[in-house]
């Protein structure tokens, strides 16, 4: 016998393999047919479109979901700077990939935290 329910997309009466697996459910099935979750993943996608790319873009850098572009900017530039302190903030920023602000900004925090390091 096969079991049937209702999707709560479409609304049809499907045969429960055209479910996915939901272990949080208490029928063990998703509340959406395959199909509808096919339409409902193309549009969460689409939805979250910059989000979704960003993190394939860290997984191919080899970078954990946690680490922010943020750091990958300052890692480079940190990076950049040590190669060569008289590099302009400009220069930094196409090195590093990062706006032009958010150099400045960044390296007047780092210059901070030198002058509290010596004063130590
Ligand atoms: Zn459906």
């Amino acid at each position: 016998m096969d079991m049937q329910k209702t999707c709560a997309g479409c609304k049809e009466f499907k045969l429960i393999n055209q479910f996915g697996l939901d272990k949080n459910r208490s029928d063990g099935r998703a509340p959406y047919c395959k199909d509808c979750r096919h339409i409902i993943s193309h549009k969460l996608y689409e939805k979250h479109k910059e989000k979704i790319l960003r993190s394939q873009k860290l997984k191919k850098l080899n970078k954990p979901a946690s680490v922010t572009f943020r750091d990958i900017y300052i890692e480079k530039a940190r990076d950049a700077i040590r190669k060569n302190p008289s590099l302009c903030n400009s220069t930094i920023a196409k090195i590093a990939g990062a706006t032009y602000n958010f150099i400045c900004r960044e390296r007047k925090k780092m210059k901070r935290r030198c002058t509290i390091n010596t004063k130590n």
